[in-house]
């Protein structure tokens, strides 16, 4: 099998539609993919009767953005109903976060000297809740400000940079409760990219378990196979299942993988897969 289940369409901040996602993924050799668009699963139905189509395994998720202990850490749910009320009211919840946000980076490029992020940046969206930074990155390049989206981070929007305004996104408890309670799993998301100390991603681990939280991504974009190794490790001493995939959102992007197409995970790993409510071996 050839497994992905992490990647963005264009209803959060990737670049294609739903459908040519998955055709890509399918394209590129998938069998079984988890579309997990940032706080939105309005991309689902669509990729979902494309997977039918080309006769493709296809499970929902998400990608949902978390504080804990003041740090961004993000939470991908798999195989959940997205009817699912509760669930649905929290992603809302933190899309209106995101625009609440937008307007304060807006408030902070202005005092650079760069009007019109605001609507700039809505400009670039298709839903216009699920604003990310990746879309004012979008508007600093149309407009000059920035030759490309590295630069639009390191010089304004990245972490700790002048227009990287601190966020409260979902709190983890929250976000696992809702997983669980529309039916899906949660899993941590590329735990390599978090800056965390040994201590700290050791308290994270635990306290994601202890809350029901159930696997990590071992494999997440362009890892290497020793990181793969580390990350299997860990998960075996935490008893977690293991997640796959390439967090693909455009081709030659920062950190993303090729889309539908994941290494095979180290041997010793329990992939999630195999316990989706569908199982896949
Ligand atoms: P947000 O969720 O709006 O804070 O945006 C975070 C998104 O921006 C991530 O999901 C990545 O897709 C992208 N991103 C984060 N850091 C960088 C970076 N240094 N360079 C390019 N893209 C980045
Ligand atoms: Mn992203
Ligand atoms: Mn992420
Ligand atoms: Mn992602």
């Amino acid at each position: 099998m050839s497994i992905d289940l992490h990647c963005h369409s264009y209803v959060s901040d990737g670049a294609l539609a739903p459908a040519d996602v998955v055709r890509h993924a399918h394209a590129n050799g998938c069998t079984l993919l988890a579309l997990t668009d940032h706080d939105h699963t309005g991309g689902l139905n669509e990729a979902r009767q494309e997977a039918n189509a080309l006769g493709l395994s296809f499970v929902n998720g998400v990608e949902i953005s978390v504080t804990w202990r003041g740090r961004t850490i993000h939470i991908v749910g798999l195989d959940f109903d997205e009817q699912h009320a509760g669930l649905q009211a929290l992603l809302q919840q933190v899309r209106q976060g995101r625009l609440e946000r937008l307007e304060a980076i807006a408030a902070r490029l202005a005092q650079k000297g760069i009007s019109g992020a605001y609507e700039g940046a809505l400009s670039e969206t298709i839903h216009p809740e699920m604003v990310s930074r990746t879309h004012i990155a979008a508007f600093l390049i149309k407009q000059g400000h920035v030759r490309n989206k590295a630069e639009a981070f390191r010089r304004y929007l990245g972490d700790g940079k002048c227009c990287g305004v601190r966020h409260q996104w979902a709190d983890l408890a929250t976000v696992i409760d809702m997983i669980r309670a529309a039916g899906g799993m949660a899993v941590i998301a590329h735990p390599m990219r978090y800056d965390l100390s040994a201590t700290a991603r050791r308290n994270l681990f635990s306290e994601f378990k202890a809350l029901g939280g159930v696997a990590i991504e071992v494999h997440s974009g362009r890892m290497s196979a020793n990181d793969r190794i580390n990350y299997a490790l860990l998960a075996r001493q935490f008893e977690f299942l293991a997640s796959s995939g390439s967090d693909f959102h455009r081709e030659g992007d920062f950190g993303g993988g090729q889309l539908g197409a994941c290494p095979d995970l180290p041997a010793e790993c329990q992939p999630i897969w195999s316990h989706f409510r569908r199982k896949y071996q």
